[in-house]
């Protein structure tokens, strides 16, 4: 399947915009319950757009626009006249992204978490042992005495970043 966790949508077209692609969709479901009464609708009223931001495809930075209808509560007690049906499966009511773009970035920022309490501050102080100026390769200043846990410092802040680089995208 071409996009996996989207399974909840009927998509319509697939575009180019330059580097980024637009996907057309609207939800796979017949119906939809009444967020008051629970009843199921499937008499639209009106048609919104809605614009998520979703996961970059190969690479590609690409957009779902969303055609959401606006169903009419056929229970004539309730007092919800008409309801936006939600697509709780691809994202939150007022997201402007898709829940999997969520996840992904909450993953990411964990990693990058993880990655700065490994290098507690201070660290490379207690355990610095001096530089030789000819051993450096940071472009550190040679002037005046030197800047052994400045240059150890940058030192460990570029390793542990260098992997976060490979994602993909
Ligand atoms: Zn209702």
């Amino acid at each position: 399947m071409l996009f996996p966790g989207l399974s909840s949508l009927f998509i319509e077209e697939i575009v180019a915009a330059g580097p980024a692609l637009r996907i057309t969709a609207r939800s796979a479901a017949i119906s939809a319950p009444c967020p008051r009464c629970g009843t199921e609708s499937r008499r639209v009223h009106a048609w919104h757009a809605r614009r998520l931001t979703d996961l970059p495809v190969g690479g590609r930075p690409a957009a779902i626009d969303l055609r959401i209808r606006r169903l009419r509560c056929t229970d004539v007690k309730c007092p919800q006249r008409t309801f936006r049906e939600q697509i709780p499966a691809l994202a939150g009511r007022y997201s402007r992204r898709t829940l999997r773009l969520a996840a992904h970035d909450r993953a990411r920022r964990d990693r990058s978490g993880r990655t700065s309490r490994r290098r507690p501050a201070g660290h490379a102080r207690r355990d610095g042992l001096p530089v030789e100026p000819a051993a450096r390769t940071d472009g550190a200043t040679t002037t005046g005495r030197p800047d052994t846990a400045g240059a150890q410092r940058r030192r460990r802040r570029a390793a542990p970043r260098a992997p976060l680089h490979d994602d993909g995208d």
